[in-house]
């Protein structure tokens, strides 16, 4: 899944409006921005192979240190008690652990069954992507659902908060509806660097933060002086 998790980090931004977009992207899409750097030094293993399923032409050979399920249980209680240490907010700890979560099981629905319990063990999948149809429907839905949550819980403060916020529905869909229709990666190590460009993501959701505030709860001034309970 692709902006199925970019989704499920928009929608969070109405349960958790003090949280940085920029924090709950990170959170979503974690096991994706470590991945690709495990790909380039080979720790984990994708190969091209077009037709693996009706929607992508990549074959998860090996990634248990991102993708197995005991891992992300670790990585998704890092990340969360590093976020617990640096803010002391709870409430968005549990956000952003479960946000790490999310994405295993949105994986889970789509992949074939290439992702294992933990290193070494069963590998599960239900399979979405054999079907490209269900897949837009799916991935559509939940992205119009989180789009719609972001953009409805926050305002534009200026115009910047607006158009960024725009352009970056506008790229992401873009993106997606080019890996649909375009010709598979040429090689493992193509899809390592593109998948490190997500990162850039990252940048561009703080900066939306920055240029947007929650249309409930507290305005920007209050939470920055507010104790962090
Ligand atoms: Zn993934």
């Amino acid at each position: 899944m692709f902006i199925g998790h970019f989704a499920v980090g928009l929608a969070a931004k109405r349960i958790a409006p003090r949280v940085s977009l920029g924090t709950l992207f990170a959170a979503a899409q974690l096991l994706d921005l470590v991945w690709p750097a495990l790909v380039l030094l080979g720790l984990e293993k994708v190969r091209v192979d077009p037709g693996n399923t009706a929607f992508t032409p990549l074959d998860f050979v090996s990634y248990p240190w991102t993708h197995s399920l005991l891992m992300v249980l670790v990585w998704a209680t890092g990340f969360a008690l590093i976020y617990l240490a640096r803010t002391g907010f709870s409430r968005g700890a549990w956000v952003v652990g479960a946000l790490v979560l999310s994405h295993w099981v949105l994986d889970f629905v789509t992949h074939r069954p290439d992702l294992p319990l933990a290193p070494g063990a069963a590998k599960v999948g239900l399979g979405l992507w054999n079907s490209v149809p269900a897949t837009v429907i799916v991935e559509g839905t939940l992205f119009v659902v989180g789009v719609y949550l972001c953009a409805t819980g926050t305002r534009a403060r200026n115009r910047t908060g607006r158009i960024a916020f725009r352009a970056l529905v506008a790229f992401l869909v873009g993106i997606y509806v080019a890996n649909m229709l375009g010709p598979p990666p040429p090689s493992a190590r193509a899809i390592g660097v593109a998948g490190l460009a997500m990162w850039l993501f990252i940048p561009w959701a703080v900066w939306i933060d920055r240029n947007r505030e929650p249309v409930h709860g507290p305005s920007r001034s209050a939470i920055a002086t507010s104790p962090s309970s």
